[in-house]
């Protein structure tokens, strides 16, 4: 199973989107796609239409192994795609994991017991530098960048670039960066936005070498896809699954047997 993470240290900054939408891309392909959300916010809990149930384990019970991983897998309403979902009350597994040894490890550990029932896996990140958020970088193969077209996603992948160093100093962090995905790149008919086209350029600069992939425009379609359950392409907009194209396609070239 490959793991990959969106990660970005910033709010808005495109990684439920983007992992929502390249989950359901792959789940479409025919791979077996298992999505975790980390984000105590559980956007993507919310995006997947999963309401949890008191007493329904979630991550928060996964990661404290107080349940067994397969008991904080739900189906979803899409063929090929799992959830383990999130609620608020995953906020309290912060000091959980500040005072386990390895702490940053447990994710990835857990996730382990799952490497042969799925093809591959989406972390959903949450937006601050906290220990949730080190436990999903620690446990990627490859981690995706998502970043708004603007100096705010500029600052966001600084820090998600410093972060991913450190990891890296410490022999934390194993796996590859898979590469940045502007969000939210700006158009106005067939003209890109100055402030989009700087931002993205920039990218490219302070990426040193990383491939930037194609954007995620602005749009209102993506969040009618959430909203409806239904695909980019139902709704007409096929050229707006560019940059999940385009991703799959590397990824099938570097780790999946193509379906
Ligand atoms: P957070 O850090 O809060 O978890 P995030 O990085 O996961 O945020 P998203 O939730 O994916 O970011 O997106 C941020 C906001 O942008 C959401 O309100 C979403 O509805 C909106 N959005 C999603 N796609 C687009 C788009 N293509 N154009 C404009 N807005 C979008
Ligand atoms: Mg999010």
């Amino acid at each position: 199973m490959l793991i990959i993470t969106a990660a970005s240290l910033a709010g808005g900054q495109g990684k439920t989107t983007s992992s929502f939408f390249l989950a359901r891309a792959l789940a479409k392909k025919k791979y077996k796609v298992l999505m975790v959300d980390a984000d105590p916010q559980s956007s993507l809990t919310f995006y997947l239409g999963h309401e949890v149930e008191l007493n329904q384990p979630t991550l928060l019970e996964v990661l404290k192994k107080q349940v067994s991983i397969f008991d904080g897998i739900y189906e979803s309403n899409y063929s090929n795609l799992w959830l383990i979902p999130s609620d608020d009350g995953l906020e309290t597994i912060q000091d959980y994991l500040s005072t386990t040894a390895m702490g940053e490890l447990v994710l990835k550990k857990r996730l382990k017991e799952v490497s042969d029932t799925f093809d591959v896996c989406l972390v959903d990140s949450p937006p601050q530098r906290t220990q949730i958020c080190l436990t999903t970088v620690v446990a990627a193969d490859e981690l995706l960048i998502p970043v708004e077209a603007s100096s705010k996603g500029l600052h966001s992948l600084m820090r998600t670039l410093n972060l991913v160093e450190e990891l890296k100093s410490v022999d934390a962090f194993e796996g590859a960066i898979l590469g940045i995905l502007p969000f939210r790149d700006r158009w106005v008919g067939r003209t890109q936005a100055k402030r989009s086209e700087a931002s993205i350029q920039d990218m490219h600069e302070v990426g040193q070498g990383l491939d930037v992939f194609p954007s995620i425009l602005e749009s209102e379609r993506y969040k009618q896809a959430i909203d409806t359950g239904r695909t980019l392409e139902e709704l007409g907009h096929s050229n707006l699954e560019l940059p999940f194209n385009k991703l799959i396609e590397v990824l099938e070239r570097k780790w999946l047997k193509n379906k």
